[in-house]
């Protein structure tokens, strides 16, 4: 399943963010996109709400430490369930 990726930026985490059951958000912060997991990736609305906010400005790092030399945004994207 694709329950290791952010579901607002397809980026892969090692921490499932909404837990082992799916159903138990850590409310971490996603370090690409910013969203707290539990919080605006709480419905389907909200997260591609986030997701557009995110892409009109340009795709900023919430923790910039963490993005890859060779980060691909389509790449990642692509992680993203098509029901998202
Ligand atoms: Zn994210």
């Amino acid at each position: 399943m694709n329950d290791h990726y952010c579901r607002v930026c397809g980026l892969y985490l090692m921490d499932k963010p909404w837990g082992d059951d799916g159903e138990t958000p850590t409310f971490e912060i996603c370090p690409c996109c910013g969203v707290e997991f539990g919080n605006e990736d709480y419905t389907l609305t909200s997260i591609r709400r986030y997701r557009i906010q995110w892409l009109e400005q340009g795709t900023p790092w919430f923790d910039i430490t963490k993005k890859p030399k060779d980060w691909k945004l389509v790449e990642q994207l692509q992680n993203i369930s098509e029901f998202l």
